[in-house]
């Protein structure tokens, strides 16, 4: 059996326009140029001073103690829950969950800790939801220890949790004595859409990570958040996993390059959003969402056509969407520019043409 990702057939088109994923983007010349003139050192030693700089700047920037500097986001998942969590332990998070469907199972292989699946529209639950999963204390029950959200919730079309709905279901928590943890891959995109500092986003959160390769175009690292004291014993995960690095400055210089340059910029990509979603909207047949930020999931089956057929029609025209559980995601990012938006269109309407 072969895990590997599948490599581009010979002579496939050259994809035009990538709205395959947010993580597609290509390091700009000038964010190159900031991590060729990084100043580095030893990382695993706390002597990279570009990572202390990266560290800093997201501690003030989400409001936490201190901040680890990890490869991606997946990783800041897994040291964060390892160090939150005790084997047999139990999480609560969203049934449509990135820790639940695409980290490989490392949270039931490494942490030993089983995830509890709540239910809710666009990837988001209630209070009524929470309470009603809350377990007895016997001897019987694993024990619930932290509390997951995502945001922005990916499989649930890049929708943005209310400020006040978060604080709610971490006051719930905190009533429970759980800890919580915001993942937090595309938080800059809810912070931009709500127009809420990520301070005030992840307030209620004990930990919480940004993903520098969504949408905002580095080529690689992720910032996990949290106490000193939590953050402390973090590293003993960072270091096990193999997270610990050597001259990572060059890569933290991408990120702090991708937070003084590509944060604000973020607004356009929602802008494409809205505009491909009102496009698709205009075309018989295809079911689409109002998106809250740069995910736009379509299903194109009202017009006849399979979400797999029409994702491989595009791509023989060198566009590229994803197909995920039988629907179309376009994902809009600093590649894609607006008039890529009535290319994409125009496409689509073309080759639903019967
Ligand atoms: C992409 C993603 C991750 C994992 O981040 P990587 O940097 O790809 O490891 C985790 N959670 C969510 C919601 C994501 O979209």
């Amino acid at each position: 059996m072969v895990h590997a990702p599948e490599r581009p057939a010979p002579g496939a088109p050259p994809i035009r326009i990538n709205l395959y994923s947010d993580t597609q983007t290509r390091p700009t010349e000038a964010m190159k140029a900031a991590m060729m003139a990084a100043e580095v050192g030893d990382e695993q030693h706390g002597d990279d001073p570009t990572v202390h700089l990266l560290c800093d700047r997201m501690a003030a920037l989400l409001g936490k103690e201190a901040a680890m500097f990890l490869p991606s986001g997946t990783m800041c998942n897994v040291v964060a829950i390892n160090t939150h969590c005790r084997p047999g332990d139990e999480v609560l998070a969203h049934e449509s969950a990135h820790i639940l469907s695409s980290e490989g199972g490392s949270h039931a292989a490494i942490a030993g800790v089983q995830i509890h699946p709540l239910r809710g529209e666009r990837g988001m639950f209630d209070a009524a939801t929470l309470r009603g999963a809350i377990r007895g204390r016997g001897r019987y029950s694993p024990p619930q220890t932290l509390l997951e959200i995502e945001q922005t919730a990916n499989i649930g079309g890049g929708a943005v949790w209310p400020v006040n709905q978060l604080n709610e279901l971490c006051g719930i928590a905190r009533e429970q004595g759980w800890a919580t943890h915001m993942d937090g891959a595309r938080l800059m995109n809810a912070c931009v859409a709500a127009a809420v500092p990520a301070t005030e986003m992840c307030a209620g959160f004990d930990t919480v990570w940004l993903d520098f390769t969504k949408g905002l175009g580095a080529p690689l690292g992720a910032v996990l958040a949290g106490s000193e004291e939590f953050i402390g014993r973090a590293w003993r995960w960072k270091q096990r996993l193999g997270g610990s690095m050597r001259q990572a400055g060059i890569c933290a210089a991408a990120c702090l390059y991708a937070l003084d340059h590509h944060i604000d910029r973020l607004a356009e990509d929602h802008a494409n959003a809205r505009a491909l979603a009102a496009g698709l909207r205009q075309i018989e047949g295809i079911g689409v969402e109002e998106p809250d930020t740069n995910l736009v999931y379509f299903d194109p089956a009202g017009a006849g056509v399979g979400a797999e057929a029409l994702q491989a029609a595009l791509r023989a025209e060198g566009i590229a969407v994803s197909a995920l559980g039988g629907r179309l995601r376009a994902c809009t990012h600093l590649d894609v520019s607006a008039s890529m938006i009535p290319e994409t269109l125009d496409a689509i309407r073309r080759l639903l043409r019967p």
